[in-house]
């Protein structure tokens, strides 16, 4: 049985009770082998078994251990790519398409959450998009217009109303989405992959799936105590792919992301914090988080390319809390803990068929609950014959990320951003300043 255990965090501390799986022992045969216990894999999966596939997933540690297991639960639309750059690269027909299929995946979690029978994993609804910068008088029309554009349901929220929720002075104007909600993606990880094994197919954890092989029509996956023969591969490994095709796990840059629970802060929260929803800024790599369990902060936030965890995290997300929120005072980080997101050089994911029979679900960077589910959806209608969806994603290859070099532009990119955007705030506040002397 699976020796690995989850990490601390408060997910693995309020995860359902879950049996470990057992490691693949035989040489099995399936219908598709899927590479991946994360939302992707487990999205594919299920998404096959309910058409009567017969799936077979590998997963190297436990299900949910990676990214999917420990991230902000945030569930929207939209990409890791910004829509306006998506506009200017593909045209607002192509854009839109896109978008479409994002909200498709937000349906599809929605869905799923529902027809698992678990109202409980759906922890809040609605995300405000704040900015730390006054955006000016036409923010609202240039909002609306983003949104007729895209066929999205977001809305402008002035300062003001923003303020009205969210007690700091940092925050200016909102986007507001009242289709996006919040879980607990550890406790949904757990549930799909139970609801796979209903279905007739198969999980294995502590399964790491070492190379693969092509056997005339068949693909042959290699782990160290058996493996699977199927017509169909789905690698589904995010940044950390490792030598079962060394090609696409080049093409995904591994950049780590850091999320702090408080101790319960009791009335104190409520009166900083009058919003049921997710919140997060609009800086490049802002902050990230929500109220959970009644009165805990959820806080995410930082991204770097060093995935070593820093010494002193508690103390650096307690500092950035309190950056935004001073009057919570005194407060005690109950868990901190690191995830890794898998970024392609264009911030989009990869989906699709790369050769026959071999399919990519990765690369969902920052965005990735609802959005693994729209990936899986393409490449699930793929498998079954229809190609469209997957088409949709194929302006974005799955070339190499670059290694060590591309790691380092990345930082050297994400820290000339986060001056930016430090220098738009100071500028703001400097003007604001002078005006009132
Ligand atoms: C801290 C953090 C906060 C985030 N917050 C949000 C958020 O609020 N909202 C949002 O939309 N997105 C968020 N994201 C991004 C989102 O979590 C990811 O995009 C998404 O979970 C990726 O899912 P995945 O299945 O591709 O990858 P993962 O969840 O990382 O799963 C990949 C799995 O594949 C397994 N694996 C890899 N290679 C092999 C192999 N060779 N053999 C067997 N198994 C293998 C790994 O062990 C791993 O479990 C966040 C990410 C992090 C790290």
């Amino acid at each position: 049985m699976a020796e690995v255990d989850y990490p601390a965090s408060w997910y693995a501390a309020t995860r359902d009770a879950d049996t470990a799986r057992a490691p693949l022992a035989t040489q099995a045969e399936a219908d598709v082998a899927v590479v991946g216990g994360g939302f992707a894999g487990l999205h594919v999966a299920r998404l096959l078994a309910q058409k009567g596939k017969r799936v077979v997933l590998l997963e190297r540690r436990r299900i949910g251990w990676g990214a999917s297991g420990r991230n902000g639960g945030f569930v929207g639309p939209g990409y890791a790519q910004r829509s306006g750059a998506l506009i200017d690269r593909l045209g607002l027909d192509r854009a839109r398409q896109l978008y479409a299929q994002s909200q498709r995946g937000v349906a599809i979690v929605r869905d799923a959450i529902s027809e698992l029978g678990r109202p409980d994993i759906l922890m809040g609804t609605g995300k405000l998009s704040v900015s730390r910068t006054d955006q000016g008088a036409g923010f609202a029309d240039r909002t609306r217009r983003l949104a007729e554009q895209l066929g999205a349901a977001f809305e402008p929220w002035e300062t003001s109303r923003v303020r009205a929720v969210l007690a700091t002075e940092r925050y200016h104007q909102a986007i507001h989405d009242p289709t996006s909600f919040h879980i607990h993606p550890l406790n949904f990880a757990l549930a799909l992959a139970d609801d796979i094994e209903r279905l007739g197919s198969v999980v294995h954890e502590t399964t790491d799936a070492v190379e693969m092989t092509r056997d005339g029509s068949f693909w042959q996956v290699r782990a160290a105590h058996g493996a699977i023969k199927a017509p169909h591969v789905v690698l589904a490994g995010n940044a950390d792919l490792g030598a079962v095709q060394p090609r696409l796990a080049r093409a995904v840059l591994p950049v780590a992301t850091y999320v702090a629970v408080t101790e319960k802060l009791g009335a104190r929260l409520g009166e900083a914090i009058r919003w049921a929803g997710a919140t997060s800024d609009t800086r490049r790599a802002g902050d990230y988080y929500r109220v959970v369990d009644g009165d805990r902060l959820l806080w995410g936030g930082r991204i770097t390319t060093d995935t070593t965890e820093p010494r002193r995290l508690r103390e650096l997300m307690r500092g950035d809390m309190l950056s935004v929120y001073p009057q919570l005072g005194n407060i005690d980080i109950a868990y901190a803990w690191p995830g890794i997101m898998g970024y392609a050089p264009h911030k989009m994911p990869q989906v699709g068929e790369v050769e026959t029979g071999l399919w990519v679900c990765s690369a969902f960077g920052g965005h990735g609950v609802a959005q693994t589910a729209a990936g899986a959806d393409a490449v699930a209608a793929g498998i079954l014959g229809d190609p469209s969806r997957c088409h949709l994603f194929a302006s974005f290859g799955t070339g190499w990320a670059g290694g060590a070099a591309g790691r380092a532009a990345t930082q050297l990119a994400y820290w000339g951003l986060q001056m930016r955007d430090w220098w738009d705030e100071k500028r703001q506040a400097q003007n604001a300043e002078t005006l009132r002397t």
